[in-house]
């Protein structure tokens, strides 16, 4: 009986010891990647608002880091964790890249913002006030090419001996959102987890993830904007050489000097650049009357904000080489801001001022439809011409725009305890009518259109 308590004791004694033992290596195990992962993310802040990130440089490696796409010879994407670290190894070998979390998804995924710069990206205040390019990738999370493309873009910024990208580096930031769909991501999937698609989400901003775009464009309003796609969950296409397709600003309430960048950049940059790097299958991308010119798709929402934008999607080929064909894609767009970065930056700086006095003046019609070359003209009702001088809105309607206030942001003007007036005399009118006119298709509120606005107090009671 002693006898076999003191073999109880000692198996207790036996597995008390196996169990610190594992304790101390699951500690460490857990631990010692943490401690990377936490000085990583050392480097990150949930800040946009100019706070320089401290970081202790290392040699760059031998070896530019690679994606695990890369690694795994074009096949599998990059999953999630591949890509923090990946990013991780990036930023911490070149000065030249930042990278902060924005935000988080839905099911607490980062959002990432990389800015790149040489030698070193500037202050948040300073990308703020000079030319910049902004990339977005992943919005849709089963179309891998544009998210590779982005992560292989930092990289190739970040270890680039290029004169002349160095050189626009020099005056031009370049931001990168790489993965703006983590959730979509994981799961393989178009929406993000609740299964919303989010670049239908760019004028409601319902989504976290649209709404850190939407904080980007607000405290960066970049001069040129991509967004990237292709056809979802495609398939290897081994021999096919991938084809192209641009959408450019559609919308018939952009700016026409933004417009008509647009399309230079498309048709005289992209197309030519491309096909003689070898991609010569391209075209514009949608149909007539396709509803690709709603406000609430990212591409259209760079030109309503004010920026030259388009949407990058890619179809056939392997994927190995629609991410191939995506870079070049950017770099004809970098080789565009290179030549003709000056006329955008003044057609970008000076189109929110001109739109608030074309609103202002009710000098040009506003479109709730119609697209710049669907065949059919919009029904007059949804043609405003003139368009209303501003909305007035009861206390409850203007509560239901208010993140619109925030990250657009849209100027508003309390008339009294029960009333909030909205002029179009601001720089974004362009976006005011879908959001607040009763016949907008997805308008936030039914508010009342003003045809006076001299005094909107005055208007009768709501
Ligand atoms: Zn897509």
């Amino acid at each position: 009986m002693n006898g076999g308590a003191g073999r109880r004791v000692s198996l207790r004694l036996c597995l008390a010891i196996a169990f610190a033992v594992t304790l101390v290596i699951a500690i460490a195990v857990t631990i010692i990647p943490w401690s990377v992962m936490t000085s990583a993310d050392a480097e990150q802040s949930s800040r946009t608002d100019g706070a320089q990130i401290e970081t202790v440089r290392q040699e760059p490696p031998a070896d530019p880091p690679e994606t695990g796409f890369e690694q795994r010879g074009g096949h599998g994407t990059t999953t999630n964790t591949e890509e923090s670290e990946f990013l991780r190894d990036v930023a911490r070998a070149s000065p030249r890249v930042r990278s902060t979390v924005l935000g988080q998804s839905l099911q607490g995924r980062p959002l990432r913002l990389l800015r790149i710069g040489f030698p070193r990206p500037p202050a948040d205040q300073e990308i703020a006030d000079g030319p910049s390019v902004l990339v977005v990738g992943g919005q849709h999370g089963n179309e891998p090419a544009g998210r590779e493309m982005s992560l292989q873009l930092v990289r190739d910024l970040a270890f680039t001996d290029d004169a002349a990208l160095l050189e626009q580096l020099t005056g031009t930031t370049v931001l990168v959102m790489p993965n703006t769909n983590p959730d979509g991501l994981e799961a393989n999937q178009r929406g993000n987890a609740a299964r919303i698609d989010t670049n239908r989400d760019h004028l409601n901003v319902r989504t976290p993830e649209s709404r850190a775009i939407a904080r980007v464009l607000r405290e960066f309003s970049p001069d040129i904007g991509l967004d990237a796609h292709e056809a979802g969950n495609p398939l290897d296409r081994h021999g096919q050489v991938p084809r192209l397709r641009i959408g450019w600003q559609r919308n018939l309430n952009t700016d026409p000097r933004i417009y008509d960048l647009t399309r230079e950049m498309v048709d005289d940059y992209v197309f030519p650049g491309v096909a003689a790097a070898g991609f010569p299958d391209t075209g514009h991308y949608g149909l007539p009357d396709d509803g690709q010119h709603s406000p609430a798709i990212l591409s259209q929402t760079f030109g309503l904000r004010h920026g030259v934008g388009m949407l990058i999607e890619t179809f056939g080929g392997t994927a190995a080489s629609r991410v191939d064909l995506q870079l070049q894609t950017v770099h004809e767009v970098l080789r565009f801001q290179r030549e003709r970065g000056g006329a955008v930056a003044n057609a970008s700086a000076t189109a929110a001022s001109r739109a608030a006095a074309l609103g202002a003046a009710r000098s040009e019609p506003y479109f709730l439809r119609g697209a710049d070359w669907d065949t059919r003209r919009p029904p007059e009702e949804f043609v405003l011409d003139p368009p209303p001088c501003g909305y007035l809105l009861t206390a409850a309607q203007a509560e239901r725009i208010q993140r619109h206030v925030e990250l657009f942001p849209l100027e508003t003007e309390r008339i009294d305890a029960d009333r909030v007036f909205v002029t179009m005399g601001q720089p974004l009118m362009t976006l005011v009518p879908e959001l607040l006119d009763p016949r907008g298709r997805r308008n936030e509120v039914d508010a009342r259109a003003l045809e006076d606005c001299s005094k909107p107090g005055s208007a009768d009671r709501l």
